[in-house]
């Protein structure tokens, strides 16, 4: 086996990828990058029930859009394929034979009937029914009928699952590499079912054979699969193979706290659970994609969720992240989802964007201001791109240096306007009238050295102004404000104020 760290993000595509598969794949590719190794993509699609066409498809895309693609998957397959397990249906085969052979696991006949009627007998007793060394030696299997019996009811073609033989009187010691020991007494395990009467293996079986073919030296998964860690070290001992190490990542909790984020969340809590739009029976659930999240952000935000860097940095590219991320630093305790943080994250990328980008996701977004020049544009965006948490918020940020304000803010009003702002604000109009250079700068210096001249507060000159011109009291500096609309707009916006006043 190779000492090459290889870990696998195994979603199964039962619809679209939820944000905590999203960070579960996330983690694996940062702890695949640290080391130097590989970040695999196994779709697991053993359960036809579930499947839902257009997941799998689904869960690469949002992998190419957040830029962590799988360095193998069933799009980019290695040596190990297939990456689909519906696709290695013999191999399940062939090794679960080995664990009959030795005595591991052993065919099962009992019908669903007898069962459940044995599972309400048990609690009509207030007992809970497990299959396990209690009661596998008067059940139907392997272990009590006779080789002519088990072989009379397999060519009459009777229905038979494979069940794990799990131990008596052990406990298994195990470690996780978030949560350290863990010890598991194997009389609370029930004899799993590892081959389905349809020739489908279960998860467990499919997902450990998978695991040590493909080579995977590192399990990270979600926290909801710890409870199976118990029996995938049991299989891994009886099929004589090397075990990776475990990591059980915490669970993401709702914005309050109370409970697990579920994929249905974000129907009710008003904002995204998935990277991509996700269509289905004509109606589209929105994605962070669609709704104006950046990749960037949302995994700098994701990275955060349950991994501690142990600085107060918030702020970690991929690569960063890459290099700072440890597993030792991911805490045991669920990790809150806090939209509000996301958002930050969202302004704190869009205000690093690069003015060209951005203006180019501006041109995208309004084709409305196709006429309005890039040059100017681009220097709009320069004073506003701070204020920014979404480039949809550009028209709420911004529409003032396209088009007078129609209304003013009311409360901005009547903490504006004194008694002699008219006059104010006609002395003005006039500097700016008169003036030839409007650069900033240049209107900065007269309105100013007119304020001293007249022994009057700033706040008296520049509010109203700021109102005028804006409609509000907030916005970039009023000079650079004045400056973008010209000497004409600012004049005509002037003397609309005036007569609202
Ligand atoms: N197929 C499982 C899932 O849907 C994989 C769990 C694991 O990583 O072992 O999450």
């Amino acid at each position: 086996m190779s000492s090459k760290v290889r870990v696998r993000f195994a979603p199964s595509p039962t619809g679209p990828l939820h944000v905590g598969g999203l960070r579960t794949a996330l983690f694996n590719y940062l702890f695949a990058k640290q080391h130097g190794g590989a970040f695999i993509l196994r779709i697991e699609d053993t359960d036809q029930k579930r499947y839902v066409p257009g997941a799998e498809a689904y869960i690469i895309d949002s992998l190419d859009w957040c830029h962590i693609p799988a360095d193998e998957s069933p799009k980019k397959p290695g040596q190990f394929g297939p990456y689909r397990q519906s696709e290695r249906r013999e191999i399940y085969g062939k090794w679960v034979k080995t664990l009959v052979d030795n005595g591991s696991a052993y065919f099962a006949f009992d019908t669903n009937e007898e069962l459940d009627k044995l599972r309400k007998d048990q609690e009509s007793l207030g007992q809970t029914f497990i299959y396990n060394f209690s009661n596998r030696g008067v059940l139907c299997n392997s272990l009590t009928l006779t080789k002519e019996d088990i072989q009379i009811r397999m060519n009459s073609g009777q229905p038979y699952v494979i069940r794990f033989k799990a131990p008596q009187d052990r406990t298994l010691e195990m470690t996780d590499m978030i949560r350290g020991s863990i010890a598991i007494d194997c009389n609370t395990l029930d004899d799993k079912i590892l081959f389905k009467s349809d020739g489908m293996p279960t998860y467990h079986l499919a997902n450990v054979v998978d695991d040590h073919l493909m080579e995977i030296t590192h399990v990270i998964r979600g926290e909801e699969w710890l409870p199976s860690m118990a029996l995938h070290i049991l299989l891994y001992e009886a099929f004589g193979w090397k075990k990776p190490e475990f990591a059980h990542l915490p669970l993401i909790l709702k914005p309050s706290g109370n409970g697990k984020l579920s994929k249905r969340d974000g129907n009710k809590l008003g904002f995204p659970v998935f990277p991509l739009d996700w269509d289905s029976n004509d109606s589209i659930t929105k994605g962070f994609k669609g709704a104006g999240y950046l990749p960037e952000a949302l995994l700098n935000f994701l990275g955060l969720l349950g991994w501690n860097p142990g600085t107060d940095q918030e702020i970690f590219n991929l690569d960063e992240m890459a290099r700072n991320f440890s597993i030792g630093g991911v805490n045991k305790g669920g990790a809150r989802f806090d939209i509000e943080k996301l958002n930050w994250f969202n302004q704190q990328y869009l205000a690093q964007m690069p003015l060209d980008e951005l203006l180019l996701n501006i041109r995208l977004r309004y084709p409305s201001l196709s006429n309005v020049s890039d040059g100017l544009l681009t220097k709009i965006l320069t004073l506003t791109q701070e204020r920014l948490a979404f480039v949809d918020d550009f028209w709420s940020v911004a529409n003032y240096f396209f088009e007078a304000p129609s209304d003013f803010n009311e409360n901005a009003f009547a903490r504006a306007v004194k008694a002699d702002t008219s006059s104010i604000i006609e002395s003005i109009r006039k500097i700016v009238e008169t003036q030839d250079d409007c650069s900033p700068e240049a209107l900065q210096l007269v309105i100013k050295e007119w304020i001293v001249s007249q022994n009057i507060g700033f706040g008296i000159v520049m509010q109203p102004l700021r109102l005028a011109l804006v409609g509000d009291l907030k916005g970039p500096d009023v000079f650079e404000i004045m400056s973008l609309l010209g000497k004409e707009e600012v004049c005509s916006r002037l003397a609309r104020f005036q007569d609202r006043l």
